[in-house]
């Protein structure tokens, strides 16, 4: 590992240019358990600042369509980059180990009870039995617009591998593995196309 996170945690390295907005900065991270991987629906690195500039969601790197990678967030800091709601970990990669009474519960809700009655239950476990949060988890943003409601552009191979490098510093300095590594739309409800061409090993 080459780079070096300082005390306001900032990862300090040749490879990655400084543009903090300290308004998409929510509360302390304390902990960092895995990396969420994201297109921001935008066309330039440009129009996620200008929206960063106004406060509220976003995360803490973003890899331009050249691979010029931006820090916008302290690695101590929280963003909103996850969403309010997240999806069962359990129903979609390990059904048998869902609580089946109350998982039965939830599943017969209507759905828009039912994802938020699932965002609850979720949250009661630690990680990795369920998705990261915005509590535990670093946001890595791809430019990147979408295409339809299933589509993506794809990911320039100059982001992979600049993602590829990034998150291989983030492996070392969190003791992550890429079994931590996940793509939004994994996460939580969104286009399904976000992040799918995406690479990191
Ligand atoms: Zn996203």
């Amino acid at each position: 590992m080459s780079s070096k996170l300082n005390k306001q945690g900032l990862l300090i390295d040749g490879r990655i240019r400084q543009k903090q907005f300290v308004v998409i900065e929510h509360g302390n991270l304390d902990a960092v358990h895995a990396i969420v991987v994201h297109q921001t629906d935008g066309g330039s690195a440009q129009n996620a600042f200008d929206s960063y500039k106004q406060g509220g969601n976003g995360a803490h790197f973003l890899i331009d369509k050249d691979g010029t990678i931006f820090q916008t967030a302290s690695l101590r800091k929280r963003c909103y980059h996850v969403g309010r709601l997240i999806r069962s970990k359990c129903l979609a990669i390990n059904r048998h180990t869902c609580n089946s009474e109350g998982m039965a519960k939830i599943l017969a809700m209507s759905w828009t009870k039912q994802i938020n009655a699932l965002d609850a239950h979720e949250r009661a476990k630690d990680y990795p039995m369920r998705y990261p949060i915005n509590s535990d988890s670093v946001g890595v943003e791809l430019v990147g617009k979408h295409i339809d409601d299933k589509t993506y552009e794809t990911v320039t191979i100059a982001q992979n591998a600049s993602l590829q490098w990034l998150v291989g510093e983030l492996f070392s300095l969190f003791n992550l593995t890429s079994s931590d590594v996940y793509r939004h739309p994994e996460v939580s409800y969104k286009n399904p196309g976000e992040a799918r061409t995406a690479r990191w090993k």
